[in-house]
């Protein structure tokens, strides 16, 4: 069979190119290993467009957040399931730094609307005291891979298989087992540091750990964030997140959660729900983040290869950024127009 697109990986960032492509009439074969420790699988899929102890707020944050909820709510209404959940977020005054940046913030118009007055110890229940964060929330991420992979599998668009690089044959059209297409556009997250084609871009992978637990005890309505997080989920079901490896020479970063990165997580437990007392682990799981060096996606065509494309660099913040990008890389590949240049991979050349 011919296809326009052979998509390498169904992670979020494959999976909603994919969506975008299929809805728009083009033929795509999605081809993934089912790694259930893909990045996608195992992430919070947490929507914050303020981060870090600086406060820093995403320079697109709305079009980024008008585009999820759009996209989201597409997805919700064509699959009957609320995969996003809003969910506003208390981070906590738990250092000076912090207090200083929600000083600042707090007066700049840009930040109007995204983060909110400073509440007491007796107004949120904190010592420390904090602020709330809004325009927050969480992507269910595999319930949607898994509703979108079936919808794929319905229309012959998925295959589960491992993809060798060695496998694809240049002619008139790529071959790949029984199959050609004109182009491939790669989706592999932090995997890509092994494409042949696209090992030269700046890709700096961080490997997460992250916990499910579960607990009898009251549990915040809000998620906590104090650098690590804490997400309430139902049935007394909460995530605690997520530690940061960086590769050291010689040791790969590996997808299997640590002792380490456990104990971390369980130390800081007691300041993100003081009210737990007693919990349950339920599951450990670790991932590899595609982050990119400059923290940008990295999206665009191979110079001198044109029908190899990479669809990347998504970092710690798939959830937000790749129903965006998703939309505006269908646009490019299907009107021929052009990416904005500070995601384009050219910018590395
Ligand atoms: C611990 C942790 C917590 C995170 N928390 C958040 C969060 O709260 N919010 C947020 O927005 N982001 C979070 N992220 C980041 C988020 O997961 C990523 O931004 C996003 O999921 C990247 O999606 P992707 O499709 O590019 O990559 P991936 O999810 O890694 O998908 C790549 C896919 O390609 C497949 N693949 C690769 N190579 C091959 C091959 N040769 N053959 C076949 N298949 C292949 C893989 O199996 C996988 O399915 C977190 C990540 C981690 C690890």
């Amino acid at each position: 069979m011919h296809y326009d697109h052979f998509i390498i990986g169904q992670g979020l960032a494959g999976s909603l190119l994919a969506w975008r492509l299929l809805t728009a009439g083009r033929r795509v074969l999605v081809i993934d290993n089912g790694n259930v420790a893909a990045a996608s699988r195992v992430a919070a899929g947490l929507v914050n467009p303020v981060t870090g102890k600086r406060l820093v707020r995403e320079p697109k944050a709305e079009t980024y957040l008008a585009e999820a909820r759009a996209c989201y709510g597409r997805l919700a209404g064509q699959f009957g399931v609320d995969f996003f959940h809003d969910k506003p977020m208390l981070r906590l005054f738990d250092n000076d730094e912090i207090k200083l940046s929600w000083a600042k913030r707090n007066d700049d118009d840009e930040y109007r609307g995204l983060i909110g007055e400073a509440l007491g110890s007796d107004e949120c229940g904190f010592e420390t005291g904090g602020f709330i964060q809004y325009q927050t929330g969480y992507l269910l991420t595999s319930p949607l891979l898994n509703t979108l992979s079936q919808w794929f599998k319905q229309q012959t668009a998925m295959l589960e298989t491992e993809f060798s690089y060695a496998d694809l044959q240049f002619g008139d059209t790529i071959r790949w087992q029984d199959h050609s297409a004109d182009g491939v556009i790669f989706c592999e997250g932090a995997r890509v540091i092994n494409n042949p084609w696209f090992r030269h871009l700046p890709m700096q992978p961080s490997r997460g750990d992250i916990l499910t637990l579960q607990t009898d005890d009251p549990l915040p309505t809000w998620i906590i964030n104090s650098g690590q997080w804490l997400l309430p989920l139902e049935n007394g079901l909460f995530k605690v997140g997520a530690t940061y490896d960086w590769p050291r020479p010689g040791q790969p970063l590996q997808e299997k959660g640590s002792l380490q990165g456990r104990e971390k997580l369980l130390s800081v437990l007691h300041r993100l729900a003081p009210t737990v007392k007693h919990y349950q682990l339920v599951e450990h799981r670790a991932g590899i983040r595609p982050n990119s060096k400059d923290k940008r996606p990295l999206i665009g065509f191979h110079t001198q290869h044109p029908r190899l494309a990479v669809f990347n660099g998504f970092g710690s913040k798939g959830s937000m950024l790749i129903p965006y990008y998703a939309r505006h890389f269908a646009d490019v590949l299907l009107t021929g127009g052009r990416l904005d240049t500070d995601v384009d991979i050219k910018r590395w050349l």
